[in-house]
Protein backbone atom coordinates (compact mmCIF):
# COMPACT_ATOMS: atom_id res chain seq x y z
CA UNK A 1 0.00 0.00 0.00
CA UNK A 2 1.70 3.28 -0.92
CA UNK A 3 -0.16 6.86 0.72
CA UNK A 4 1.39 9.89 0.41
CA UNK A 5 3.05 11.65 3.76
CA UNK A 6 4.35 15.06 4.07
CA UNK A 7 7.28 15.97 5.56
CA UNK A 8 8.21 20.01 6.62
CA UNK A 9 11.37 21.09 7.30
CA UNK A 10 11.40 24.22 8.80
CA UNK A 11 13.63 27.01 6.87
CA UNK A 12 13.69 30.36 8.44
CA UNK A 13 17.25 32.99 8.48
CA UNK A 14 19.02 32.26 12.20
CA UNK A 15 21.26 34.38 14.32
CA UNK A 16 19.97 38.18 14.74
CA UNK A 17 18.52 40.46 12.89
CA UNK A 18 21.27 43.11 14.33
CA UNK A 19 24.05 41.49 12.48
CA UNK A 20 22.21 40.28 9.15
CA UNK A 21 24.69 42.40 6.73
CA UNK A 22 27.87 40.49 8.62
CA UNK A 23 29.19 37.60 7.38
CA UNK A 24 27.99 34.78 9.51
CA UNK A 25 31.15 32.37 10.23
CA UNK A 26 31.09 29.19 11.79
CA UNK A 27 33.68 26.70 13.06
CA UNK A 28 34.14 24.28 11.02
CA UNK A 29 34.40 21.44 13.67
CA UNK A 30 31.41 22.17 16.13
CA UNK A 31 29.42 24.35 13.47
CA UNK A 32 28.40 27.05 15.67
CA UNK A 33 28.97 30.81 14.81
CA UNK A 34 31.81 32.41 15.60
CA UNK A 35 32.13 35.87 16.27
CA UNK A 36 34.82 38.23 16.07
CA UNK A 37 36.34 37.86 19.51
CA UNK A 38 36.91 34.57 19.99
CA UNK A 39 33.51 33.18 22.27
CA UNK A 40 33.97 29.99 23.99
CA UNK A 41 29.94 30.38 24.89
CA UNK A 42 29.03 30.53 21.16
CA UNK A 43 31.57 27.58 19.47
CA UNK A 44 34.10 25.27 20.93
CA UNK A 45 36.86 28.11 20.87
CA UNK A 46 38.94 25.36 19.45
CA UNK A 47 39.87 26.02 15.73
CA UNK A 48 40.44 29.29 14.54
CA UNK A 49 42.37 32.27 14.83
CA UNK A 50 42.52 35.90 13.57
CA UNK A 51 45.85 35.58 11.80
CA UNK A 52 48.02 38.69 11.74
CA UNK A 53 51.54 38.24 8.99
CA UNK A 54 53.34 40.87 7.29
CA UNK A 55 50.37 43.75 8.15
CA UNK A 56 47.75 41.65 6.81
CA UNK A 57 44.90 39.70 7.89
CA UNK A 58 42.69 36.87 7.61
CA UNK A 59 40.25 34.58 9.95
CA UNK A 60 42.02 31.31 9.37
CA UNK A 61 38.99 28.63 9.48
CA UNK A 62 40.88 25.93 7.75
CA UNK A 63 41.09 22.81 10.76
CA UNK A 64 44.55 21.10 9.27
CA UNK A 65 46.40 24.49 10.30
CA UNK A 66 47.72 23.14 13.19
CA UNK A 67 47.98 19.32 11.84
CA UNK A 68 52.27 18.88 12.22
CA UNK A 69 51.95 15.51 10.12
CA UNK A 70 48.72 14.99 8.59
CA UNK A 71 47.86 16.67 4.56
CA UNK A 72 44.84 15.47 2.66
CA UNK A 73 45.77 13.96 -0.59
CA UNK A 74 46.01 16.45 -2.90
CA UNK A 75 46.53 16.28 -6.80
CA UNK A 76 49.52 18.19 -8.00
CA UNK A 77 46.93 20.96 -9.29
CA UNK A 78 45.79 22.14 -6.32
CA UNK A 79 49.37 22.12 -4.19
CA UNK A 80 50.68 23.92 -6.44
CA UNK A 81 48.56 27.51 -6.31
CA UNK A 82 50.02 27.20 -2.29
CA UNK A 83 53.27 27.93 -3.46
CA UNK A 84 54.62 31.51 -3.14
CA UNK A 85 56.06 31.78 -6.78
CA UNK A 86 52.56 30.94 -8.39
CA UNK A 87 50.68 32.72 -5.96
CA UNK A 88 52.52 36.07 -7.19
CA UNK A 89 52.89 35.22 -10.55
CA UNK A 90 48.78 33.87 -10.52
CA UNK A 91 47.79 37.95 -11.54
CA UNK A 92 50.59 39.10 -12.96
CA UNK A 93 50.30 37.09 -16.39
CA UNK A 94 49.00 33.07 -15.00
CA UNK A 95 45.87 34.38 -15.46
CA UNK A 96 45.94 35.73 -18.60
CA UNK A 97 47.02 32.43 -19.76
CA UNK A 98 44.01 31.01 -19.96
CA UNK A 99 42.68 32.84 -23.13
CA UNK A 100 44.31 29.97 -25.05
CA UNK A 101 41.38 27.92 -23.21
CA UNK A 102 38.51 30.55 -25.21
CA UNK A 103 38.57 32.61 -21.40
CA UNK A 104 37.79 36.28 -22.50
CA UNK A 105 39.55 38.34 -20.20
CA UNK A 106 38.76 39.24 -16.71
CA UNK A 107 36.76 42.30 -17.48
CA UNK A 108 34.15 40.32 -20.18
CA UNK A 109 34.28 37.51 -17.47
CA UNK A 110 33.22 39.70 -14.42
CA UNK A 111 30.62 41.86 -16.41
CA UNK A 112 28.67 38.26 -17.62
CA UNK A 113 28.83 36.58 -14.34
CA UNK A 114 27.71 39.88 -12.86
CA UNK A 115 24.89 39.67 -15.80
CA UNK A 116 24.13 36.62 -14.87
CA UNK A 117 23.82 37.21 -10.65
CA UNK A 118 21.60 40.29 -11.86
CA UNK A 119 19.19 37.84 -14.14
CA UNK A 120 18.62 35.70 -11.03
CA UNK A 121 17.78 38.01 -8.64
CA UNK A 122 14.73 38.74 -8.48
CA UNK A 123 13.03 42.25 -8.42
CA UNK A 124 11.09 42.41 -5.26
CA UNK A 125 14.65 41.32 -3.19
CA UNK A 126 16.59 43.93 -5.04
CA UNK A 127 14.09 46.83 -3.91
CA UNK A 128 13.70 45.14 -0.65
CA UNK A 129 17.64 45.82 -0.06
CA UNK A 130 20.47 48.61 0.16
CA UNK A 131 22.39 46.83 -1.78
CA UNK A 132 21.39 46.15 -5.58
CA UNK A 133 22.38 42.24 -5.68
CA UNK A 134 22.37 40.99 -2.25
CA UNK A 135 24.18 41.23 1.20
CA UNK A 136 27.23 38.83 1.03
CA UNK A 137 28.49 37.52 -2.28
CA UNK A 138 31.06 35.01 -0.92
CA UNK A 139 34.26 34.30 -3.88
CA UNK A 140 35.75 30.97 -3.28
CA UNK A 141 39.11 30.10 -4.29
CA UNK A 142 39.39 33.78 -4.71
CA UNK A 143 43.68 33.47 -5.34
CA UNK A 144 44.82 36.81 -5.57
CA UNK A 145 41.70 38.20 -5.13
CA UNK A 146 40.75 39.78 -8.94
CA UNK A 147 37.55 39.40 -8.76
CA UNK A 148 37.20 40.09 -5.01
CA UNK A 149 38.30 43.67 -5.53
CA UNK A 150 36.03 43.67 -8.74
CA UNK A 151 32.87 42.59 -6.05
CA UNK A 152 33.52 45.05 -3.96
CA UNK A 153 34.32 47.89 -6.59
CA UNK A 154 30.49 46.91 -7.65
CA UNK A 155 29.03 48.02 -4.52
CA UNK A 156 26.52 45.71 -5.63
CA UNK A 157 26.93 43.65 -2.08
CA UNK A 158 26.90 44.88 1.72
CA UNK A 159 30.14 42.59 2.12
CA UNK A 160 33.03 40.52 0.22
CA UNK A 161 34.34 37.67 1.69
CA UNK A 162 37.43 36.41 -0.08
CA UNK A 163 38.39 32.34 0.58
CA UNK A 164 41.17 30.39 -0.34
CA UNK A 165 42.74 27.32 1.31
CA UNK A 166 46.27 28.61 0.15
CA UNK A 167 47.64 31.08 2.76
CA UNK A 168 50.42 32.43 0.21
CA UNK A 169 46.98 33.18 -2.08
CA UNK A 170 45.44 35.05 0.75
CA UNK A 171 48.54 37.04 1.64
CA UNK A 172 48.97 38.14 -2.33
CA UNK A 173 44.69 38.82 -2.12
CA UNK A 174 45.34 40.61 0.88
CA UNK A 175 48.50 42.98 -0.76
CA UNK A 176 46.80 43.60 -3.98
CA UNK A 177 43.91 45.21 -1.51
CA UNK A 178 45.60 47.45 -0.02
CA UNK A 179 48.10 48.23 -2.79
CA UNK A 180 44.27 49.34 -4.61
CA UNK A 181 43.05 51.23 -1.58
CA UNK A 182 39.80 48.69 -1.58
CA UNK A 183 37.72 49.54 1.36
CA UNK A 184 38.78 47.61 4.32
CA UNK A 185 35.35 47.39 5.77
CA UNK A 186 33.89 46.02 2.69
CA UNK A 187 35.99 42.66 1.88
CA UNK A 188 36.70 39.99 4.57
CA UNK A 189 39.51 37.51 3.77
CA UNK A 190 38.74 34.10 5.63
CA UNK A 191 41.16 31.13 5.09
CA UNK A 192 38.54 27.80 4.48
CA UNK A 193 38.91 24.59 2.69
CA UNK A 194 35.84 24.73 0.45
CA UNK A 195 34.68 21.41 1.08
CA UNK A 196 34.07 22.35 4.66
CA UNK A 197 32.89 26.07 4.52
CA UNK A 198 32.49 28.00 7.71
CA UNK A 199 29.46 29.86 7.08
CA UNK A 200 25.85 29.53 8.36
CA UNK A 201 23.27 27.65 6.69
CA UNK A 202 21.72 29.83 3.71
CA UNK A 203 23.67 32.97 4.77
CA UNK A 204 25.37 33.79 1.48
CA UNK A 205 23.44 35.52 -1.53
CA UNK A 206 26.14 34.85 -4.30
CA UNK A 207 28.72 32.29 -4.51
CA UNK A 208 31.83 33.03 -7.27
CA UNK A 209 34.43 30.55 -8.00
CA UNK A 210 36.34 31.87 -10.78
CA UNK A 211 38.57 29.44 -12.14
CA UNK A 212 38.32 27.11 -9.43
CA UNK A 213 36.06 24.08 -10.24
CA UNK A 214 38.62 22.01 -12.19
CA UNK A 215 41.62 22.36 -8.88
CA UNK A 216 39.17 21.32 -6.34
CA UNK A 217 39.87 17.47 -4.59
CA UNK A 218 36.07 16.94 -4.71
CA UNK A 219 33.87 18.62 -6.85
CA UNK A 220 30.83 17.04 -5.41
CA UNK A 221 31.69 18.05 -1.83
CA UNK A 222 32.26 21.34 -2.53
CA UNK A 223 29.65 21.95 -4.88
CA UNK A 224 26.87 20.67 -2.00
CA UNK A 225 29.21 22.98 0.47
CA UNK A 226 28.13 26.12 -1.90
CA UNK A 227 24.39 24.87 -2.02
CA UNK A 228 23.97 24.72 1.72
CA UNK A 229 25.76 28.24 2.66
CA UNK A 230 23.32 29.79 0.07
CA UNK A 231 20.13 31.38 0.78
CA UNK A 232 17.15 30.24 -1.39
CA UNK A 233 17.38 32.25 -4.61
CA UNK A 234 21.24 32.54 -4.36
CA UNK A 235 22.91 32.24 -7.33
CA UNK A 236 26.37 30.20 -8.11
CA UNK A 237 28.46 31.64 -10.56
CA UNK A 238 31.74 30.20 -12.06
CA UNK A 239 33.97 29.77 -14.95
CA UNK A 240 36.09 26.26 -15.52
CA UNK A 241 37.88 24.52 -18.86
CA UNK A 242 35.82 22.50 -20.43
CA UNK A 243 37.96 19.26 -22.31
CA UNK A 244 39.45 19.41 -25.25
CA UNK A 245 36.22 17.85 -27.38
CA UNK A 246 34.59 20.77 -26.62
CA UNK A 247 36.82 22.58 -29.27
CA UNK A 248 34.25 20.60 -31.76
CA UNK A 249 31.16 22.20 -30.38
CA UNK A 250 29.43 19.21 -30.42
CA UNK A 251 28.66 17.94 -27.16
CA UNK A 252 26.55 14.92 -28.65
CA UNK A 253 29.62 13.61 -30.72
CA UNK A 254 32.49 13.79 -28.53
CA UNK A 255 30.96 12.42 -25.98
CA UNK A 256 32.92 9.66 -26.20
CA UNK A 257 36.08 11.52 -26.47
CA UNK A 258 34.93 13.26 -22.84
CA UNK A 259 34.51 9.68 -21.72
CA UNK A 260 38.14 8.80 -22.35
CA UNK A 261 39.67 12.34 -22.04
CA UNK A 262 37.76 11.93 -18.01
CA UNK A 263 38.89 7.97 -17.44
CA UNK A 264 42.15 8.64 -18.94
CA UNK A 265 43.02 12.37 -17.18
CA UNK A 266 44.30 13.42 -19.91
CA UNK A 267 43.73 17.25 -21.69
CA UNK A 268 44.09 19.05 -18.13
CA UNK A 269 47.46 20.66 -18.69
CA UNK A 270 49.49 18.48 -15.99
CA UNK A 271 48.01 21.37 -13.32
CA UNK A 272 44.79 20.45 -13.01
CA UNK A 273 42.37 17.94 -11.36
CA UNK A 274 39.82 17.50 -14.38
CA UNK A 275 38.57 19.14 -17.24
CA UNK A 276 34.51 19.34 -17.38
CA UNK A 277 31.44 18.34 -20.30
CA UNK A 278 28.60 20.95 -20.01
CA UNK A 279 26.64 18.41 -19.15
CA UNK A 280 29.05 17.28 -16.17
CA UNK A 281 28.40 20.37 -14.98
CA UNK A 282 24.80 20.34 -15.01
CA UNK A 283 24.71 16.83 -13.18
CA UNK A 284 26.80 18.24 -10.48
CA UNK A 285 24.62 21.39 -9.97
CA UNK A 286 21.68 19.58 -10.04
CA UNK A 287 22.63 16.95 -7.87
CA UNK A 288 22.88 19.07 -5.27
CA UNK A 289 20.39 21.36 -5.61
CA UNK A 290 21.39 24.02 -7.95
CA UNK A 291 19.12 24.68 -11.03
CA UNK A 292 17.92 27.04 -13.92
CA UNK A 293 21.96 26.46 -15.72
CA UNK A 294 22.91 29.40 -17.68
CA UNK A 295 26.21 29.59 -19.43
CA UNK A 296 28.31 31.30 -21.96
CA UNK A 297 31.05 28.92 -23.23
CA UNK A 298 34.08 29.40 -25.79
CA UNK A 299 36.15 26.47 -27.39
CA UNK A 300 37.57 24.50 -23.83
CA UNK A 301 36.22 27.95 -21.35
CA UNK A 302 32.66 27.79 -19.80
CA UNK A 303 31.07 30.26 -17.46
CA UNK A 304 27.77 29.11 -15.87
CA UNK A 305 25.35 29.80 -13.33
CA UNK A 306 22.81 28.64 -11.09
CA UNK A 307 20.07 29.31 -8.78
CA UNK A 308 19.79 27.45 -5.60
CA UNK A 309 15.92 25.66 -5.22
CA UNK A 310 14.13 28.93 -4.04
CA UNK A 311 11.00 28.40 -1.49
CA UNK A 312 7.78 29.22 -3.03
CA UNK A 313 5.33 30.35 -0.93
CA UNK A 314 1.99 31.75 -1.23
CA UNK A 315 2.74 35.45 0.54
CA UNK A 316 6.16 36.55 -0.62
CA UNK A 317 6.78 38.80 1.93
CA UNK A 318 7.23 35.18 4.66
CA UNK A 319 9.70 33.33 2.20
CA UNK A 320 12.23 33.86 4.99
CA UNK A 321 9.75 31.96 7.20
CA UNK A 322 8.57 29.53 4.61
CA UNK A 323 8.69 25.76 5.00
CA UNK A 324 10.08 22.81 2.51
CA UNK A 325 6.95 20.63 1.84
CA UNK A 326 8.28 17.31 0.58
CA UNK A 327 6.23 14.21 -0.17
CA UNK A 328 7.23 11.30 0.10
CA UNK A 329 5.71 7.86 -0.11
CA UNK A 330 5.93 5.18 2.05
ZN1 LIG B 1 33.82 25.28 17.45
Amino acid sequence: MTSSRRIIIGFSSSGDDASSSFVKLTCPICTRRVLEKKNKDVCCGKTWTIERKNAYEYIDLEISRNANSFREAKLSGTSLFETPIVSNAYERGWRDSFAWAGFPGKEKEFDVAMRFVKENTNQRQQQNQKQQLGEVVLDVSCGSGLFARKFVDSKAFARVVASDFSENMLIEASQFAREENIDATAITFVRADVGRLPFETGSVDVVHAGAALHCWPSPTQAVAEISRVLKPGGTFVASTFLDPSANLNNDDLTKPFSDFFRDAKIGTGGAFNRFWTEQELKDLCQMVGLEDFKRERERQYILFAVKKNSVRCEDDDEVEECDIVLSMDD
